[in-house]
């Protein structure tokens, strides 16, 4: 079974760009502010149209965490353990990611991390790494 990767859609193709570029990117609504990622066409908050990509500096904290000891699919077999958080991001938005060898390090909730990139079958994913 393949892993599954991302399929850029017309709302999502600049957020994975910037992935390949090495850039986080998020959307930040022209009239109410609000920030948010999944990139959406409307304002989660207002439902504006006009949203902006912007480019965030990288740096969040943990907000959840867990150790994925089973595999949902064989795809990631080779991968078990390993970790998915939720980072609060300094922008505002929230982000689900792997972290970077977090099945050996102690996680914390409020733990400092960066934004990373990883290369995976062709496509580029963002990862967390702990700032130590
Ligand atoms: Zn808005």
């Amino acid at each position: 079974m393949p892993r599954p990767l991302p399929n850029p859609t017309a709302d999502s193709r600049p957020f994975w760009d910037g992935c390949a570029a090495g850039e986080l990117r998020y959307q930040r609504c022209a009239r109410c502010g609000q920030t948010q990622l999944i990139p959406r066409a409307l304002c989660a908050a207002c439902q504006h149209d006009q949203l902006q990509w912007q480019t965030s500096r990288g740096l969040g904290r943990i907000l959840s965490f867990t150790v994925v000891h089973r595999a949902p699919t064989p795809a990631f077999k080779e991968e078990v353990p390993y970790v998915i958080a939720i980072v609060d991001m300094e922008e505002g938005f929230r982000l689900m990611v792997n972290v970077k060898d977090g099945a050996g390090k102690a996680l914390s909730i409020g733990q400092p991390v960066c934004i990373g990139y990883r290369a995976v079958d062709g496509s580029t994913l963002p990862q967390a790494e702990v700032v130590e």
